[in-house]
């Protein structure tokens, strides 16, 4: 987990926390999820920890009712050393066998509590050692740990030479793949991945990407990523003259880049829902992906 060790393409999903587990259609994206057979499912986790009980109680229901593999998102931010032994810890005990290793966005005025953790980095070293703590009862097993790349600069970077040295430390603090910031042009990726690359980095690199359906959520992604929205596609969006019609304008842009993607070897897809199945069941309708007939056999899943 999570990476398909063959070169069958990895298919994944993200979903939020909801308040509750109630929550509108949640459990029929959830189902209809699960029916395209992907590797995992990841679920995020506020920086601060601002959603820590219900992104426990979502993936502890991943793993109790579903047949879905659940990839724990988890931000460093605001929490300690203890705290986020702890919670590690109870991933584990949760029967959570992924984790997303994030620092997340530093808030306003924010200062680090005493035993801080600062960077995710730091995150990854600390999660490895949470392993070998819990080694009986991992048995054979260990944790996959992901971590953020970014095809656009990291908005507190000073340079993308940043960003590449920062994901090389990821992989040699444990780190077996990462997940891109979301991005709008496909050459980022290509150049990020080709950077990456030439310094050493060998981990899987998948591109996160956006079913762009909807302009106010490529602008809110494009906002909290720090970069520039697709000005052709946001004008498209705005003058679509039908829910339908925005449907078909972001379908074909967002198969376009991930077509884009996959040409320059991207090893799969993680796909942003907002708790929505349908316009990211629509993208892969659309791309036909050619080898996703069924789960992943277990001697596929490194
Ligand atoms: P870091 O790797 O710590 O990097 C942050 C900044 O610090 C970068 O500028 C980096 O160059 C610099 N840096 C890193 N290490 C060092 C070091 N040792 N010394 C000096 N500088 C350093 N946020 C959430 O709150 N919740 C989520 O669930 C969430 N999910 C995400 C999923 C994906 C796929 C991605 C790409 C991002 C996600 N984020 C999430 C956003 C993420 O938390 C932010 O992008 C955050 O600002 C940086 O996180 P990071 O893990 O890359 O941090």
């Amino acid at each position: 987990m999570p990476t398909p060790s063959t070169n069958r393409l990895a298919l994944s999903y993200e979903l939020f926390p909801p308040r509750s587990m109630a929550a509108g259609n949640l459990w029929t994206t959830i189902r209809e999820l699960e029916s395209t057979a992907p590797d995992y499912v990841s679920v995020t986790y506020g920086a601060n920890g601002g959603n820590h009980d219900t992104a426990l109680t979502l993936l502890s229901e991943l793993v109790g009712r579903t047949t879905l593999r659940p990839l724990a998102h988890l931000t460093c931010v605001g929490g300690t050393r203890n705290s986020l032994r702890r919670t590690v810890t109870d991933l584990l005990d949760l029967g959570v066998r992924g984790v997303l290793a994030l620092r997340g966005d530093i808030p306003d005025g924010y200062v680090p509590p005493d035993g801080a953790v600062d960077h995710a980095v730091d995150l990854i070293e600390l999660i490895r050692d949470v392993e070998r703590g819990n080694a009986a009862q991992l048995a054979a097993g260990r944790i996959a740990v992901g971590a953020a790349a970014y095809p656009t600069r990291h908005p507190e970077s000073a340079t993308w030479q940043q960003d590449i040295e920062v994901l090389a430390a990821k992989q040699a603090a444990g780190a077996d793949f990462a997940i891109t910031q979301v991005f709008f042009d496909a050459s980022r990726y290509a150049a990020l991945v080709r950077r990456a690359r030439d310094a050493g980095v060998t981990i899987p690199i998948i591109p996160g990407i956006l079913p762009m359906t909807s302009l106010r959520r490529v602008r809110t992604l494009a906002r909290l990523a720090g970069i520039d929205p697709p000005a052709r596609l946001c004008r498209r969006l705005a003058h679509a003259g039908s829910e339908a019609d925005a449907r078909r304008i972001g379908v074909d842009a967002t198969v376009g880049l991930l077509r884009a993607a996959l040409d320059v070897g991207a090893p799969g897809l993680h796909l942003y829902t907002f708790n929505q199945h349908s316009s990211a069941l629509a993208v892969l309708d659309a791309l036909n992906l050619p080898a996703r007939n069924g789960a992943p056999t277990e001697s596929e899943i490194a």
